[in-house]
């Protein structure tokens, strides 16, 4: 479950368009896995992917970092603030794992899995590995950017994964939804509707 936090739903500094929408549907999709994960965008101050670290850049402008082409945003989730908490109405208190990304000030971290430079791993893989898990659902904020990215590096990782396409919400930023729906038919992601959990998730 991705970054269901204040920010990134209506009245937050980068507010998914019906983001808060999935709230109801996550928590209710929840109650059919014994392995949840629940993840949080947690950025210090002055982070790199902050538009506001750099002087006359704007948000949604792309720089040039060290790991490559990195968005800026507007300054968002920062460690400790309201901005960076869950949503109030999220419900899912058997969560085993609360899993923070983006912590390093110089490399944002959009996925699960992997930082954006694509080699600094957050220790997710293990974390379900030594679970003896080989399947993900994924759902949650924003599907073009963290659902997007965590799925990729879930399939890299070698585990079969599955995306709960009405429990996510895009922010779509020059065509990333579609790049997104393209990116999952290459991959093999499986896209499902929320209603069609409870049959597939039997065993998780
Ligand atoms: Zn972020």
């Amino acid at each position: 479950m991705v970054d269901v936090q204040n920010d990134f739903c209506p009245g937050g500094t980068l507010a998914v368009p019906r983001g808060d929408e999935v709230v109801p549907i996550v928590n209710r999709l929840a109650e059919n896995f014994r392995s949840v994960v629940l993840t949080q965008d947690w950025h210090p101050a002055g982070h790199l992917s902050f538009a506001s670290t750099h002087p006359g850049r704007s948000p949604y402008d792309t720089i040039a970092a060290p790991y490559g082409p990195q968005m800026l945003w507007p300054d968002h989730c920062v460690q400790g603030t309201r901005g960076a908490a869950f949503h109030d109405a999220l419900r899912i208190p058997h969560a085993g794992l609360v899993l923070r990304k983006g912590l390093h000030r110089t490399i944002d971290s959009y996925s699960a899995f992997y930082e954006n430079d694509r080699a600094t791993p957050t220790g997710l893989a293990g974390y379900l590995r030594e679970r003896g898990i080989k399947r993900v659902f994924l759902a949650g904020l924003a599907l073009d950017f963290c659902v997007r990215y965590s799925a990729e590096d879930a399939v890299r990782g070698g585990f079969a994964v599955v995306v709960i396409d009405d429990a996510c919400r895009g922010i779509d930023v020059a065509g990333s939804v579609r790049a997104t729906w393209l990116s999952f038919t290459a991959l093999g992601v499986v896209t499902i509707a929320a209603g069609e959990v409870a049959g597939a998730a039997v065993g998780q």
